[in-house]
């Protein structure tokens, strides 16, 4: 007999008819003799509709704990529905909030870090022979105040929860068959993968790839939970996130492709080039509580530099306006942005261990006449900035540039 933490998504609850479906799933695996703990996400759209409530009750502004109060609302009404499907089917279930489980967080409203789990109240049900179906997304502080964990952070309540009970796996229900190479709504030439370590799918995941919560996949990796991404409606064998990448010469050089077009481009030019410029110019942009990502400084012969950045798209008028009051303070000749940018980054362990990948990543945009804006590189990652306008273009060559699109690879 296994412990199964299964999480389904918003869309996987999304009407009552999927959720009378998702019971049945359930009451299935429960007949298979295996303890489960379901976690689900609101109905899907409904945490967006919930943020723009509060955006109009507060001029664009709400207040972080009271957001977090009312967006929690989401996922308690999903819980009591399906337990209420499950019990109805003659599964004996009970729903539990975030709170009621005591899923400890930090005060960090709307982005909180779960930092402890109570297990004892879900044991006690499983051993009465009880579905448990928790709230994704939420927990509460020391406090007692309500916290959530970021958007998708549904995924992170099932794994962390597989975690703490040291479930036998983590499976992640959803709108996909699997992990592709790429975002399969936006390449159709996109494949399943097989499995994928959970190296790289913390790196696909932080650089754009929303099919599972960058923390979630953290945790997993950290406390070595077997995860797996699974359609909620197909029968299939979904996508295995695993420690495992041992090297085999048929290992593709590449295992996926993420985008982004959540970022924003700042450049202040004509800065006097002196030592400790580049902290007064970021200086003030993370004491504005703004986090830069990509980084470029360009080095020119009038002894004056230009600088160039990257941030998230909601802090761009932010940033730039911290940029303005810099460039006045420091001299700097002038201060402009884009917002029509995107990130591609092409991930692989295979990397480590192949010379000329940058090169054949820029050979492939080049011959698309894609102008690359900005570069980044790490061991398992490349990332180039490029005019949003190209993206999908982008990655679609770099697609079939690095074969990912052809038919056979080992495992499958
Ligand atoms: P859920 O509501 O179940 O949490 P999400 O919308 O958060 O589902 O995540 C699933 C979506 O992630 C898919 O519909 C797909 O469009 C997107 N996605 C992005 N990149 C990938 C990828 N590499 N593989 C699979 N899905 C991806
Ligand atoms: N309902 C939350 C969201 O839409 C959490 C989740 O779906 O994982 O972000
Ligand atoms: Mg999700």
């Amino acid at each position: 007999m296994a412990l199964i933490v299964q999480k389904f998504g918003g869309t996987s609850v999304g009407t009552i008819e999927r959720i009378q479906q998702v019971a049945d799933k359930v009451k299935k695996f429960r007949e298979n003799g295996d303890d489960i703990v379901v976690v689900v996400s609101a109905m899907s759209g409904e945490t967006n509709r919930l943020i723009d409530l509060a955006k109009q009750a507060s001029d664009g502004n709400p207040e972080p704990r009271e957001l977090d109060m009312m967006v929690s609302t989401g996922e308690q009404v999903t819980i009591a529905l399906l337990a209420m499907a499950l019990i109805n089917r003659g599964v004996p279930a009970v729903s539990y909030t975030g709170n009621q489980v005591r899923i400890l967080t930090d005060s960090a409203f709307n982005k909180a870090r779960i930092l402890q789990i109570d297990d004892e109240k879900i044991r006690a049900d499983l051993s009465a022979g009880r579905v448990v179906v928790v709230a994704g997304f939420q927990g509460v502080d020391e406090q007692g105040n309500i916290t959530t964990l970021g958007r998708g952070g549904s995924d992170t309540t099932g794994v962390a929860l597989a975690a703490a009970l040291k479930a036998d796996e983590c499976q992640i229900y959803t709108d996909v068959d699997g992990v592709y190479t790429t975002d399969p709504r936006v390449v159709a030439q996109a494949r399943r993968l097989e499995k994928i370590t959970f190296e790289e799918m913390l790196e696909m995941a932080s650089l754009g790839s929303k099919v599972l919560q960058i923390r979630s996949v953290e945790f997993a990796g950290k406390y070595n939970v077997p995860l797996r991404v699974l359609h909620s409606f197909q029968e299939g064998p979904g996508t295995l996130i695993t420690l495992d990448d041992e090297e085999s010469m048929e290992q593709p050089i590449i295992s996926g492709i993420a985008f982004n077009r959540d970022e924003a481009k700042l450049t202040i030019r004509g800065v006097p080039d002196t030592p400790g410029v580049a902290f007064k110019i970021l200086g003030p942009v993370s004491g504005a509580n703004i986090e830069v990502d990509m980084i470029v400084q360009n080095v020119s012969h009038d002894n004056t530099t230009d600088f160039t950045f990257t941030v998230h798209r909601n802090d761009y008028q932010k940033a730039l306006d911290v940029l303005k009051q810099t460039a006045e303070a420091i001299g700097a000749r002038e201060v402009s942005g884009d917002t029509n940018i995107a990130k591609v980054s092409i991930v692989g362990v295979g990397m480590r261990s192949h010379a000329g990948v940058a090169s054949r990543m820029f050979e492939a945009l080049a011959k698309e006449n894609i102008n690359i804006q900005m570069i980044s590189t790490s061991e398992i990652k490349i990332s180039v900035v490029i005019e949003e306008k190209y993206l999908e273009l982008a990655v679609r060559a770099l697609h079939t540039a690095f074969e990912l699109d052809a038919p056979a690879r080992q495992g499958e």
